[in-house]
């Protein structure tokens, strides 16, 4: 894979680093995105119409076994070379912030640490009322029938509702991730958006304001995503290959 010398000359100065990333970077480890048809039942549903306080209010049963399934389905999914090819980098320049719109944990099961999450974890939930929070088991085999309804639980300390806890359209984002990921947008020196269709705001907004303070940005997708003219380079690809190959050409001196 041949980069061009004034992208890789560029991320070789790069003291701050900034990625977001979407959930592109985790469907070679084969977690649907919201773009690919959901499989088995799960066909008949639009996840933007699953994924809102509505549709909680609505059918709570429906919602909690969709995320079940999708919590499930991430369990018995391995990170991939995208993935790891990250959590590498974060050892090779001075400073690396990862940002995510993704609720899975494929980054932290790769070795990043401290990953800003903006749509909140699959593997978390809390409750509606006195908004504790809850860690849902990781031990558990077996994949939902997709479809399949799940009452969701009660709170332990004040017999409420526990809902998922993940930030669903229409909803703000976590404040400290997000100040933190606006911070880091505007001081990086390089970022790289990766597997996202730009579409999802505010998080699609980081990009351009990294541009607007200088940084060089660089986007990694197969597809077209809109976003072309905004970046410095546009790389076309699979984020399992293209990051491996960028990590290894740009601080060539190091195994990936
Ligand atoms: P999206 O589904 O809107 O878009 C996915 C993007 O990934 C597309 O642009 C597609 O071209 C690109 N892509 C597909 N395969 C790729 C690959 N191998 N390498 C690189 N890019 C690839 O996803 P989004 O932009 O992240 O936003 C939608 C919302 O979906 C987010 O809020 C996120 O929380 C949620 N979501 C998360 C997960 C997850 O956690 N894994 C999965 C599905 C949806
Ligand atoms: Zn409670």
């Amino acid at each position: 894979m041949h980069f061009d010398p004034a992208l890789l000359k560029g991320l070789r100065g790069a003291r701050q680093v900034a990625i977001l990333t979407g959930a592109g970077i985790s469907a070679e480890s084969g977690i649907p995105t919201f773009r690919d048809k959901l499989t088995g039942l799960w066909e008949r549903y639009d996840p933007s119409e699953l994924a809102t306080p509505s549709a909680f209010e609505r059918d709570s049963a429906l919602v909690w076994g969709w995320y079940e399934w999708r919590r499930m389905m991430v369990l018995r999914a391995q990170p991939n070379a995208a993935h790891r090819a990250i959590a590498t980098l974060s050892e090779l320049v001075p400073q690396l912030t990862l940002v995510t719109q993704n609720v899975d944990d494929l980054h932290e099961r790769a070795g990043s640490r401290g990953v800003l999450h903006l749509h909140g974890e699959l593997a978390r939930a809390y409750c509606e009322t006195c908004r504790n929070v809850y860690r849902l088991p990781d031990g558990v085999p077996e994949l939902p029938a997709a479809g399949k309804r799940i009452q969701p639980p009660q709170c332990a300390s004040c017999g409420g509702r526990v809902r998922p806890g993940v930030v669903w359209f229409g909803e703000g984002l976590p404040e400290l991730a997000w100040h933190a990921a606006v911070t880091v947008s505007c001081g990086c020196d390089a970022f790289i958006v990766v597997g996202t269709s730009a579409v999802v705001q505010p998080a699609a907004s980081l990009v351009h304001k990294a541009a607007a303070a200088g940084a060089l940005t660089i986007q990694v997708n197969p597809d077209i995503t809109g976003i072309e003219d905004s970046v410095s380079f546009s790389l076309r690809g699979s984020a399992g290959d293209i990051l491996p190959a960028l990590v290894l050409q740009t601080w060539r001196s190091r195994t990936v």
